[in-house]
């Protein structure tokens, strides 16, 4: 069964440092244990991937290592009774493409609790289209909606928005119906943006240079993937009784704030992972995308890319000059 296919593979020099990778051929064998083989069809490269793919950052921590956080594809094998041969799955995270063999495979072995079966309505290529960044903008967003948040109460910031998880947030709250104020880098953008949504364009170096440690009550909520000074600036800014829901660090891991907008403004800070999150948790925002993502905006947001073009969107991606997703055919 499927005794040869294809694989990106990374691999640890014996320095201990350095890594090279390449496609190369693998056998069923040389995958990791799990209880269902999948045929993947689609996959596609998060910023996780792009550091794994470029070993900028220790990302992987097991070699050999398929990388690849997010498939879609089909069951070919399955010992589990939750799914059948010819299912169509998805999988988002769980440590795939880390510590265990990820999507850059034709072929995947993996645990059954981490998939999920394929959303209804959308096909393989748009799920990845989605992936783990627009997977994580929709968890975001119910962070927000179980916090109370609502469009009357103000607009809604959101940071790094011409990227995967900023360009998803926008097109959802606005789909909700929030008055979303969209800040990028790149003020080129500013017809993307207002087409998934946006209705108010701000140039990041606004938010980026270090604030005051409470400003104008700017936003009623925020959904930040970039951190750093950036998500300090933010807090200051967030409405009494608000939220920002964190989940990424495009700028930097640190968070040089004061406990000021907790205290005095009542402010929540709510962190967001997507990797470990619970199936339900998964399912509700598989959900959230399915009813209120409009696939037309996926033309916009996101590209295909062939196999041979990893190594260049990595290095784009983690230079900042990837806009929005890319989804790699594996068929
Ligand atoms: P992208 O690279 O697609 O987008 C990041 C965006 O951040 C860029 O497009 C850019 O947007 C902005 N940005 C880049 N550099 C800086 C900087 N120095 N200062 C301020 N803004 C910057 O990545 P993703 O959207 O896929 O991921 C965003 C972040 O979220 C990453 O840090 C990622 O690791 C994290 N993440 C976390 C997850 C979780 O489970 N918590 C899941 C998925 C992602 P612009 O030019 O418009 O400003």
């Amino acid at each position: 069964m499927h005794d040869t296919f294809k694989a990106y593979v990374i691999e640890k020099h014996e320095d201990g440092r350095s890594q090279s990778s390449s496609w190369r051929e693998m056998r069923s064998l040389d995958l990791m244990e799990g209880d269902v083989t999948v045929r993947v069809r689609s996959t596609t490269m998060n910023y996780k991937d792009a550091l794994a793919v470029t070993g900028k950052s220790p990302v992987v921590r097991r070699f050999p290592m398929i990388p690849g956080i997010d498939f879609a594809g089909e069951v070919i094998a399955s010992a589990s009774p939750d799914f059948a041969a010819g299912d169509q799955v998805i999988l988002n995270g769980w440590g795939v493409g880390e510590t265990h063999m990820g999507g850059y495979s034709e072929i995947a072995r993996v645990r059954s609790d981490w998939l999920l079966h394929k959303p209804d309505g959308l096909s393989c290529t748009q799920c990845m289209a989605i992936g783990t960044a627009g997977y994580t903008a929709a968890l975001c967003v119910l962070r927000l909606q179980e916090h109370g948040s609502t469009p009357d109460e103000g607009p809604v910031l959101v940071t790094g928005a011409s990227g995967g998880v900023g360009s998803f947030a926008i097109a959802l709250l606005s789909a909700l119906g929030f008055d979303v104020i969209a800040s990028t880098g790149k003020m080129s953008e500013e017809a993307y943006l207002k087409g998934l949504g946006a209705g108010t364009i701000v140039d990041r170096a606004e938010l980026s240079e270090k604030g005051r440690p409470l400003g104008k009550e700017r936003f009623a909520a925020a959904v930040d993937s970039v951190g750093g000074q950036t998500l300090a600036n933010v807090l200051a800014s967030v409405k009494y009784g608000g939220i920002a829901a964190a989940c990424g660090l495009a700028q930097s891991y640190n968070l040089p704030a004061t406990v000021m907008p907790f205290i005095l403004r009542n402010v929540t800070l709510a962190g967001v992972d997507s990797v470990m999150a619970s199936k339900d948790q998964r399912k509700a925002a598989w959900q959230l995308l399915t009813d209120h993502l409009d696939l037309d905006h996926l033309a916009s947001i996101s590209r295909k890319i062939s196999r041979e073009e990893i190594e260049d969107a990595a290095s784009a991606m983690l230079d900042g000059k990837l806009r929005g997703r890319v989804v790699i055919d594996m068929s």
